[in-house]
């Protein structure tokens, strides 16, 4: 009885690693990538909602406020960009994901003024 409960949890056990290798393998290519660019999420709207309220834009050059490019944490503002910020994950092709942003993208060179040094 002992040695059958044994062989069965053997056989679950089994199971589940030829399941996770195959479900790895069997991803098809386009679900990967779209996994890696964030599923196919929108980007971030600049000058919509919440990207109004940090004045977010993909491109800093639209920045016009000089009162809002001010170094912070050691960093010049020509220096600081969504992919060196805290809040952001790259997900590849130039885009991110940002925490204040969730199931949105922004763009690697974008910039907010929650903009904070990544560690
Ligand atoms: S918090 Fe950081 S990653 Fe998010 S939009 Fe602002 S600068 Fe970009």
């Amino acid at each position: 009885m002992k040695s059958n409960r044994r062989d069965a949890l053997k056989k679950g056990l089994s199971l589940v690693a030829v399941a996770s290798v195959a479900s790895s393998v069997a991803m098809p290519a386009f679900a990967r990538r779209r996994k890696k660019d964030g599923g196919g999420a929108e980007m971030v709207k600049p000058g919509e909602g919440m990207a109004a309220g940090v004045n977010y834009q993909h491109d800093k050059a639209k920045i016009t406020d000089d009162k809002l490019k001010v170094e912070k944490q050691g960093v010049a503002f020509k220096d600081q960009h969504c992919k060196n910020c805290v809040l952001y994950t790259d997900k590849g092709d130039g885009k991110g994901a940002c925490t204040l942003f969730p199931g949105k993208l922004v763009a690697a060179d974008g910039w907010c003024t929650s903009w904070s040094k990544k560690g």
